[in-house]
């Protein structure tokens, strides 16, 4: 019997009827997204991917070099403005520069994030440093806060908007990393819900993501240290001040690392994986999910392969 040409609907919307694929809708065209710490790693990875899928970006990044550099780069529709995530001044001005150059303001992905120091003692509950906690936390938890804050007075005015803080695995076990990491990304987690409580009679929709292991320059430092016999007993090494642009090599071994670890055979994360869950969350796509954490882990945290 001759085969009959399906009249069911393509399982893509972007399938031609004769087959031929089309170009993918562009998935947040007419949006305005600010990503903090949008200049590497993750951040520019969300950056790179909502530019493509017809977003207006904001980079609030430290890191003017890189920051301003990449908006360069990516052309009239991306800005950087500079912008400490744990300074609410600095927050507001980001807020304002969005809404005065491109008119409004949809998605905040509030991407920005330290892992503090990596030294034994600074990892251990024994001996951690006051002041070092209450840096992570700064930025981590009171900078995922106050973006929530600015981002949402100025989404109420339309009742519309996304709100997403990349949080991390270590926001959802014990184990993964030091005491402040840890707690500021609980902390998120936390924030997520209660601000999605509050912001949903708003319309505005707030969710994070908490990635595993994906090699950029934060993870690979520490893994650095971890493994640098001379600074993992050195109090007073600070990881955050040596960013260094990982090897090729660190790359692969860091995700060969991830891979043996991850229940998922053969899953590699890297920047673009957390970038798409990114652009769900943004997109209308989850219109109607808010104060959920995706976790993108190649399956890790459902096995003990972690803890093992
Ligand atoms: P990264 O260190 O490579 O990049 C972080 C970016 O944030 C940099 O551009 C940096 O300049 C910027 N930044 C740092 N402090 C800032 C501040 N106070 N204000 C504004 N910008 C600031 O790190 P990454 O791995 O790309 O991490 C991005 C996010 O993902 C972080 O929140 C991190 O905790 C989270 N995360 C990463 C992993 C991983 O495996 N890489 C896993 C789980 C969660």
């Amino acid at each position: 019997k001759a085969h009959q040409p399906s009249m069911a609907p393509s399982l893509h919307a972007w399938d031609s009827p004769n087959g031929a694929p089309t170009p993918m809708p562009k998935r947040l065209e007419g949006k305005v997204a600010i990503v903090t710490g949008g200049a590497r790693g993750i951040g520019e990875a969300i950056v790179r991917l909502f530019v493509k899928h017809g977003a207006k970006v904001v980079i609030a990044d430290i890191d003017d070099a890189a920051g301003e550099a990449l908006a360069a780069a990516l052309g009239p529709h991306v800005g950087f403005v500079r912008c400490d995530v744990s300074v609410e001044e600095d927050v507001e001005r980001a807020v304002e520069r969005a809404v005065a150059r491109y008119g409004r303001l949809d998605v905040l992905c509030n991407n920005a994030g330290v892992l503090g120091r990596q030294t034994r003692a600074a990892k251990s509950i024994l001996s951690f440093d006051a002041g070092e906690f209450d840096r992570v936390l700064r930025v981590n938890a009171l900078g995922a806060a106050l973006g929530m804050k600015h981002a949402a007075l100025a989404m109420t005015q339309r009742r519309a908007g996304s709100i997403i803080s990349v949080a991390s695995v270590a926001g959802v076990l014990g184990g993964l990393g030091p005491h402040a990491y840890t707690a500021s990304k609980h902390a998120i987690v936390g924030l997520t819900k209660n601000a999605a409580c509050e912001l949903g009679a708003h319309g505005i929709r707030v969710n994070c993501i908490s990635p595993f292991g994906v090699a950029t320059p934060m993870l690979i430092n520490a893994w650095r240290q971890g493994h640098d016999a001379s600074t993992a007993d050195d109090a007073d090494a600070d990881i955050d001040l040596d960013i260094a642009v990982p090897s090729d090599q660190e790359v692969e071994k860091m995700e060969e690392v991830v891979r043996g670890l991850a229940t998922l055979k053969g899953a590699t994360l890297r920047p673009r994986d957390i970038a798409e869950a990114a652009l769900f969350l943004a997109s209308d796509d989850s219109r109607y999910i808010s104060g959920h954490n995706l976790v993108v882990d190649g399956g890790v945290t459902t096995s003990r392969n972690l803890i093992g």
